[in-house]
């Protein structure tokens, strides 16, 4: 199976090479706009293409309002701070994401709360959810506190994991219910939507990112999404050092943070975005490919579920059990078709072992057996 895999790929990419799991494509307008934000002298943090950037990635996503910033763990951190996530609060979270997810939380002071994935999605489960609440929530003055831990639960952060919608209409109900922000981190799923509802638009913030292995990029960067024109505002006003606008004075009325886009990288960003829908089409293609060769050879992969559209961000197999897995990915890195594992649980690293979770059965299911294919837009 892995020798057939490795010739399948190298038959897919038409090369004899290296073949990374996920590179960035420039076939648009990158270096025209670049050229002409170098030549505007405008290369850092104020320009026209920031204001374009954040303009287009609004419509493209229908938030009504949009921020950039550096990169997607800023843009998470500065979310759960416009929600109202403070020192010693608790926001909950899946076990089984990205890092940058739960370093956001540890920034605001918070603790993250693991409870387990969906099986189908990889994404934060709306039962696990709600089981947790079950056992631990307790309403004070119209918010959700943890009986157990005397904290307030101050936001909950589902995660589209590899582009794939989380089930948002049950997360968004149960948040309803108790009175919890929904903050959603977005950065894998530009272009995916759900129920014709773009990512990162369910909750009351989304973020994006733009880091160099999405499937577009600035180099890095990140952006807040928000239909709340007071939150967005905020957004802004964080993002840029907290100063108050004047002509010449500098006065910052809060500690703020210097989370801006530059304007080179949103240059970059414009030229990216005219390009999305051409790269979802061709990575539904090869989604396609890698599916109908799983199903040849026994091989499962993950599929976008069914009332969402993924943008099939990085292409992932379910292998059988943890020895298989390390053998596959053994046998095919070792051959230059590069294969990752999905990340290590959150709730398994040190710095976020004492934290709280409910049952992880899927979440330790999944780690064992998911890896990662080349994905590169053809
Ligand atoms: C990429 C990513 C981020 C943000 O990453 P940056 O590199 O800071 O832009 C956050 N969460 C998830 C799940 C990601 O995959």
């Amino acid at each position: 199976m892995y020798d057939d895999f490795i010739r399948f790929v190298r038959e897919v990419y038409q090369t004899d090479e290296l073949i990374p799991l996920h590179e960035p494509r420039f076939q648009g307008r990158e270096k025209e706009y670049l050229i002409d934000a170098i030549d505007s002298t405008f290369v850092s943090s104020v320009g026209k293409y920031v204001d374009r950037f954040e303009k287009d990635c609004a419509e493209y996503t229908g938030a009504k309002y949009a921020v950039a910033t550096v990169n997607g763990t800023a843009a998470l951190h500065t979310a759960l701070m416009l929600v109202g996530v403070k020192r010693d609060e608790e926001v909950i979270t899946q076990a089984l994401t990205f890092i940058a997810t739960c370093n956001a939380i540890h920034y605001c002071g918070a603790e993250p709360i693991f409870v387990d994935v969906d099986r189908a999605t990889l994404g934060l489960s709306p039962q696990a959810l709600q089981d947790y609440l079950d056992e631990f929530a307790e309403e004070r003055n119209g918010e959700t506190w943890n009986k157990q831990t005397g904290k307030r639960i101050a936001a909950c952060l589902p995660m589209h994991t590899f582009g794939h919608p989380a089930d948002m209409d049950r997360i968004v109900q149960i948040c309803e219910k108790y009175h919890i922000p929904l903050v959603e981190d977005a950065a894998e799923a530009l272009g995916s939507t759900l129920n014709n509802q773009h990512c990162g638009t369910f909750g009351r913030v989304g973020v994006l990112s733009f880091n160099g292995n999405k499937i577009m990029t600035t180099g890095g960067g990140g952006m807040i999404l928000t239909d709340d024109e007071t939150l967005a505002k905020q957004a802004k006003h964080l993002t840029t050092t907290a100063k108050q606008p004047h002509s010449w004075q500098f006065i910052h009325d809060q500690v703020g943070f210097n989370y801006r886009m530059p304007n080179l990288n949103a240059a970059l960003g414009v030229a990216q975005l005219e390009c999305v829908s051409l790269f979802l089409e061709k990575k539904r293609k090869l989604a396609a490919r890698y599916i109908a060769w799983g199903q040849q050879n026994g091989v499962q992969c993950l599929i976008e579920p069914k009332t969402a559209c993924s943008n099939y961000w990085l292409n992932a197999v379910m292998l059988e059990d943890m020895s298989e897995r390390d053998a596959f990915l053994k046998a095919t890195n070792q051959q230059g078709v590069m294969t990752r594992p999905i990340w290590e649980p959150m709730h398994q690293l040190s710095m976020y072992r004492q934290c709280q979770k409910g049952n992880l059965a899927n979440t330790e299911w999944a780690a064992e057996r998911v890896v990662n294919i080349p994905s590169s837009v053809i």
